[in-house]
């Protein structure tokens, strides 16, 4: 039985400078992207689902 975990594995693209980064999709549906800072490199904020 495996148990299904809150947090998933997705990707997560700046809206504004279309960089993409490995992130957790958390079940409330937030983004975090994984190996930066909680805002993209450009210093926007924005991050759209790719998975
Ligand atoms: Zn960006």
């Amino acid at each position: 039985m495996v148990s299904s975990s809150a947090v998933a594995k997705t990707f997560a693209k700046c809206l504004s400078c279309d960089s993409t980064f490995v992130a957790e999709l958390s079940a409330d549906g937030s983004i975090r992207p994984l190996g930066i800072a909680r805002e993209c490199t450009c210093g926007e904020g924005d991050f759209v689902s790719l998975g």
